[in-house]
């Protein structure tokens, strides 16, 4: 069971090691697209988290595809 002491220092967007111009991101791409993300969840807001459900639902299929 692998333990990095730098669990916290990766980009929360593509899992890349971040850098100290862009933390806690890796590069401006993925600052910007973190941003985009929350400004579109902030747009819809429609209730409950979508993506939480969709997600659920494929692990359904998938666990039952099995
Ligand atoms: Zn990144």
């Amino acid at each position: 069971m692998p333990n990095r002491k730098s669990k916290s220092s990766n980009c929360p967007v593509c899992g890349n090691v971040q850098t100290p111009d862009f933390r806690p991101f890796c590069s401006k791409g993925c600052r910007d697209r973190d941003l985009l993300k929350w400004l579109g969840e902030g747009y819809k807001v429609p209730g409950p988290p979508v993506h939480d459900m969709d997600e659920k639902s494929r692990k359904n299929e998938v666990d039952s595809d099995l």
